[in-house]
């Protein structure tokens, strides 16, 4: 529809207007900086930031009811700009000009039901919302959407001249941050640094594709990052990593539709999230609340964070159940199929402790958890999964693991729905699922097949070679008559197929 399609009292708010009084707010020293400057960590005290929204009382005026009704409206318009995750543009950066708004197809990303077997299989009530489905194939299109809108309005309006973005990456990060500096060029040039080998080879393609300056770098992808940082400090870039807290804003949109998606209603409802750098659980958590604040949901979901007991110091930190008692300590990290999020040192982690504890002021009362599941438990439930009709990546099967561990520890009830975010597309880790079918994993991983879910395709050439037909070598009538009849036969043989 167009916006002048709707009645004159819904016209009103229907596009969101320019506004709000943005800052940099540092977690610890809790200093504030203008946006003016593209900032990561405090100058005061070197910690990182949250972009706050200083004027967001004044979307109070809204009543939570008109805004879930403004925001379902909003689905119904073709205006590109809204057709992504702008449609949420004043909970995330309502600085940002419509005209400044980048979309390449990010967010509304389906919620699918788990099918009807494989809740059976796993005694679970959930679905899978599928991030895999984004332009890049991950969540972290959301958050690139929004920083790259940031730099374009500075390109734009701000006379920024030309930018170099750079980002440290397992993988996801990098692809989305070289498509979306892609399409602003030749005023937004990227750069990304990946830790060598550490990537899948359809990761490593994406930004080569989208014509990005890739390093390699040797270690892992906390070493990476450090050398990130060093350039974020001493030369003119702007950083893309989830330091970056634009990126957060825009991982917010995740919150917002899984409500939306729900009519709103989050009452006995579980979202369940792999952690890595924790941006992700962080702009979760973010997100809720501002839906919170605003009245337009009346409860706090639980939020649980899942990591493989290889990459684990989140899980870690709040194992220890007193929270005077807890130690942040970064760990090194093994080889995780959940490879995505194998990091052991996640820079968001001061991020997740302001916001869990706030979120559970908020909600009054335990809401957020992490929980650890094994390697062979990720990979397990990855192949579960997809065999029921999902389409889900190893950190996808992180969650659906997670979900499982946090039932066994009664952290969620039998009657609760959970929401399992599936980050990325299954076909990014396609050499995982290979790896476990044909019992191909480095001793490292420790993951051993389940025989009854390996599948293999077999060969079927039951003719010598010179009668088989091949590129350039069709074969004479009545020997290519042989060839269909002797193939389909060892084929119905091996189906067990009755004649008809
Ligand atoms: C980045 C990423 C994660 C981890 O998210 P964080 O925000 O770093 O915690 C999980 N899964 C996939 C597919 C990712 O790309
Ligand atoms: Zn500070």
């Amino acid at each position: 529809m167009r916006p002048e399609d709707f009645s004159p009292s819904d016209q009103e708010h229907l596009l969101p207007s320019p506004g709000g009084d943005m800052a940099y707010r540092c977690l610890d020293c809790g200093a504030e900086h203008p946006i003016s400057e593209l900032l990561y960590t405090c100058p005061e005290c070197g910690e990182v930031l949250l972009l706050v929204d200083r004027a967001f009382d004044r979307l109070k005026e809204i009543p939570g009811d008109r805004w879930r009704r403004i925001l379902d409206l909003r689905r119904m318009l073709n205006l590109p700009a809204l057709k992504g995750i702008f449609r949420y543009a004043e909970l995330m950066a309502p600085v940002i000009p419509l005209d400044s708004v980048l979309y390449l197809g990010e967010g509304h990303t389906p919620m699918v039901e788990a099918s009807a077997l494989l809740k059976d299989a796993v005694k679970a009530n959930f679905c899978f919302k599928n991030d895999g489905q984004n332009p890049s194939a991950s969540f972290k299109d959301r958050g690139m959407a929004v920083a790259l809108s940031y730099i374009n309005y500075l390109v734009k309006h701000q006379d920024a001249g030309q930018i170099l973005s750079v980002c440290a990456s397992t993988g996801d990060t990098s692809a989305a941050a070289a498509l979306y500096a892609a399409y602003l060029a030749p005023e937004v040039k990227s750069a990304v640094l990946l830790p060598r080998g550490k990537v899948t080879p359809q990761q490593l393609s994406q930004p080569l594709g989208a014509g990005a300056q890739v390093f390699e770098i040797p270690g892992v992808f906390d070493d990476c990052m450090k050398v990130v940082e060093h350039l974020a400090d001493n030369y003119q870039v702007a950083l893309l990593n989830s330091k970056n807290a634009w990126r957060i804003l825009g991982q917010e949109s995740y919150s917002y539709e899984v409500a939306q998606d729900l009519d709103w209603d989050l009452e006995g409802r579980v979202v369940l999230v792999p952690i890595g750098n924790a941006g992700n659980i962080s702009a979760i958590m973010s997100g809720f609340m501002k839906l919170m604040d605003l009245g337009i949901i009346s409860s706090l979901p639980k939020v649980v964070g899942v990591q493989s007991h290889h990459a684990d110091p989140v899980f870690r930190y709040y194992s220890e159940k007193d929270p005077g008692k807890r130690v942040w300590r970064p760990v090194t990290v093994q080889a995780s199929v959940a490879q995505a999020a194998m990091i052991g040192n996640p820079v968001s982690m001061p991020r997740v402790v302001a916001l869990a504890r706030r979120y559970e002021e908020m909600a009054g009362g335990e809401r957020v958890f992490v929980v650890q599941v094994s390697e062979q438990e990720i990979m397990d439930h990855m192949i579960l999964a997809n065999r029921h009709g999902h389409v889900v990546c190893t950190q996808g099967g992180e969650s659906l693991a997670g979900l499982l561990r946090a039932m066994d520890s009664g952290v969620v009830g039998k009657d609760e729905q959970a929401i399992c975010d599936a980050t990325a597309h299954h076909l990014k880790f396609a050499g995982f699922q290979q790896m476990y079918f044909e019992d191909a994993f480095p001793a490292d991983y420790g993951v051993k097949p389940r025989p009854e879910l390996v599948n293999l395709p077999s060969e079927v050439a039951m003719l010598a070679e010179d009668k088989l037909p091949a590129p350039g070598k069709p074969l004479e009538p009545e020997a290519f008559g042989e060839f269909v009849e002797a193939t389909a036969g060892e084929i119905a043989n091996r189906l067990g197929l009755e004649r008809r």
